[in-house]
């Protein structure tokens, strides 16, 4: 391992290895990057890679648009060699009482006014889109075909070789212990491999960012909410889009290799860094999603597992340099979105690495938006 670095990132997912590949992009490439296990371990491994632009506040409607279109070039501009399973399918959001229609409604004008082609439709529309729908019961659902999906392994991976190809070190099974600080200003990482001199350092440590900011006195608020999902053995074309219930949540979608990614959360569960698998996930939420697209009752689960979704007090991203300790910055409590929005977010924290004009203002994104009583509220509650 390099004993110094212009920049040391604590984290292999999604996030992390999108930072990396930007700053590498930009000429910035005496990097380390370092992953406690294996890249993707953390949420990104466990997430579907929904892309959606059905988003409750402007400022994630721009980035996921900003984020998509990175996506749409990322496997030419970074050299990959695999197919990086992005299908742009769409996102069907099913409303099962007139108050959840409503607050499609209320997005779908928000989002159309942002210029996102998403309609509200009836049950028989969403039927011609998903003839395998069960409609009964339904009120409506909002649409919008340019949504979509991609692999967050290949996603996460692409980012990681082409900038390990532009001379970014990346450590995996290295676990960061400490940082180090004089005065006000980082200095270096230590970890159980050994220390590394820097003055720049990027928490994106997912869940336990947290405990990466106490190793520097900073607060940084975040939960784990946890959902379980499950794969089925692969199965003919069954469905384009991702078709997704907010209330209560589940969702199914079809990989481009024709398995099934089923979605949910289950009530009554342990909270915090509980990962075990429930029954109760299947009893709960199996029949909900048998009742949307009954054909569902005959396929084959081969895996279930837990997710827990880093998430901020106002499920929007933390991101930016923290100005108590100079040369250290956070991009955690991505929330449900981690995956669709880290494209650019790797970009904006290249910018404000690199000291650039940022591309898209991310200022109320910070830290310290929480002890000024400035969440970010969206205007309807979806997330
Ligand atoms: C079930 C589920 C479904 C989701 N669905 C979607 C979706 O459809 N679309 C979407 O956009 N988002 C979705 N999300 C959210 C998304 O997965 C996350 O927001 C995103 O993956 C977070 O990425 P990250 O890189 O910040 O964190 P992580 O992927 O958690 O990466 C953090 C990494 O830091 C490492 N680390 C931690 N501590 C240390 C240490 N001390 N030293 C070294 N390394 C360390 C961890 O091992 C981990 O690999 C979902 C999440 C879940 C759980």
């Amino acid at each position: 391992m390099r004993a110094r670095a212009d920049v040391v990132i604590i984290g292999g997912g999604v996030a992390g290895c999108a930072i990396a590949y930007h700053l590498a992009q930009k000429g910035c490439n005496n990097v380390i990057l370092l992953e406690r296990h294996y890249l993707t371990s953390g949420a990104t491994g466990t997430c579907p890679g929904g892309i959606r632009f059905q988003l409750a506040t402007e400022i994630k409607v721009q980035l996921v648009k900003a984020s998509a279109e990175i996506l749409r070039h990322l496997r030419q501009e970074a050299q990959y060699h695999h197919d990086l399973e992005l299908k742009w399918g769409g996102y069907l959001i099913l409303a099962y009482s007139p108050e959840q229609l409503e607050i499609l409604r209320k997005n779908v004008a928000l989002q159309r006014s942002l210029g996102i082609g998403v309609n509200l439709i009836t049950p028989e529309e969403a039927r011609e889109i998903v003839p395998q729908l069960h409609t009964e019961g339904l009120w409506g659902a909002a649409f919008h075909g340019g949504d979509g999906q991609a692999s967050p392994f290949h996603v996460t991976h692409a980012f990681a070789q082409a900038a390990q190809r532009r001379g970014v070190a990346i450590c995996t099974n290295t676990v960061v212990t400490d940082i180090q600080t004089r005065g006000d200003r980082v200095t270096g990482v230590i970890t159980d491999k050994g220390a590394i001199a820097t003055s720049k350092v990027v928490n994106a440590a997912g869940l336990e960012a947290n405990r990466i900011g106490t190793m520097v006195g900073v607060d940084i608020p975040l939960s784990a909410e946890r959902l379980e999902c499950c794969i089925t053995e692969p199965v003919e074309p069954f469905i384009e889009p991702f078709v997704i219930s907010f209330w209560p949540f589940f969702g199914c979608l079809q990989r481009p290799t024709g398995n099934l990614f089923l979605i949910g959360a289950a009530s009554g569960l342990p909270e915090g860094l509980d990962a075990e698998p429930s029954c109760q996930f299947l009893l709960e939420v199996a029949p909900l999603l048998v009742r949307a697209l009954p054909a569902l009752r005959n396929a084959s689960i081969i895996r279930q597992w837990v997710g827990l979704v880093p998430t901020s007090p106002d499920e929007h991203p933390i991101l930016g340099p923290v100005p108590q300790v100079r040369g250290f910055y956070v991009v955690a409590g991505l929330s449900g979105q981690g995956f669709m929005l880290s494209p650019i977010i790797g970009k904006l924290m290249a910018e404000a690495i690199l000291g650039e004009e940022p591309s898209i203002a991310i200022d109320k994104l910070d830290l310290g938006r929480f002890e000024r009583g400035e969440r970010i509220e969206p205007p309807f509650p979806l997330v």
